[in-house]
């Protein structure tokens, strides 16, 4: 059984991923309305994955007896003052996930939930890919130098996200 802490942490995480699932659709909406399709089809499956960690949450509070609290979510932005500053955002968004996890390991050790702890090392070692991996965004289009030919490219190299 999760203790009354636990399970109030664990909902604020569910809150969290499905927050980040919202923000990346935001992402992936501002992206397509420049036609930047690639960025938008990368955006959107990052969204996905993060319904997905939300989903990974759920089962879990389930399984341990506790009980699911949705809540309200506030809209993401719709508009970001470039391609760069969106990805930015992405990245701080994650470095900030990756914070709120740690807090709940925290209290999952204090609690001495070991099983909270290991369905949460699942989650820690996801956010130094997260990190990584929109780290790795934002340096890729810092090398565009906002250059339309390299943005394209990279663009197209983006929308392969999903499709092997
Ligand atoms: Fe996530
Ligand atoms: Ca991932």
């Amino acid at each position: 059984m999760l203790s009354d802490k636990l399970e109030k942490a664990l909902n604020l995480q569910i809150k969290k991923e499905l927050g980040n699932s919202y923000l990346y659709f935001g992402m992936s909406l501002y992206f397509r309305d420049m036609n930047l399709n690639g960025f938008g089809k990368w955006m959107h499956v990052q969204a996905d994955e993060e319904r997905g960690h939300a989903c990974k949450l759920i089962d879990y509070v389930i399984e341990r007896a506790g009980k699911v609290q949705l809540m309200e979510i506030d809209a993401p932005p719709r508009q970001w003052k470039s391609p760069l500053a969106a990805c930015e955002a992405a990245y701080e968004a994650e470095c900030d996930n990756s914070k709120q996890i740690d807090k709940l390991m925290d209290l999952a050790l204090k609690e001495n939930d070991h099983a909270t702890s290991v369905m949460l090392q699942w989650f820690v070692s996801e956010q130094v890919e997260e990190e990584a991996q929109t780290m790795e965004l934002v340096e890729h289009v810092k090398l565009t130098k906002d250059a339309p030919g390299p943005l394209l490219m990279l663009d197209h190299h983006l929308g392969a996200r999903g499709e092997k």
